[in-house]
């Protein structure tokens, strides 16, 4: 890993319990953030394991590719959503 593909998602070849509190994971219909390469995209309606207890997000390899693979062949996106993005400096969290 290069500091690119999803941060908050896992990645496995089929959902299985959840590795954080062993609940049962089920595919649902998700949105989704996805970092590639400094940008943000969110793909909505994506095909994802959701752990029904904790929430967590499961996404197979499968999906993963296909994500990355829009990202770099997509010209054109359906919707395009200005990010504020703020950084916190030392200190100004006290
Ligand atoms: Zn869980």
């Amino acid at each position: 890993m290069k500091g690119q593909g999803p941060k908050d998602v896992i990645l496995m070849h089929k959902y299985g319990d959840c590795s954080f509190c062993g609940g049962e994971v089920k595919e649902e219909r998700v949105e989704l953030d996805y970092r590639y390469k400094e940008k943000l995209y969110i793909f909505q309606n994506v095909p994802s394991g959701v752990c029904q207890q904790c929430g967590e997000k499961y996404l197979t390899a499968e999906v993963a590719k296909k994500i990355e693979h829009k990202i770099l062949t997509k010209g054109k996106w359906g919707k395009t959503l200005a990010v504020p993005v703020e950084v916190f400096t030392e200190g100004a969290a006290a």
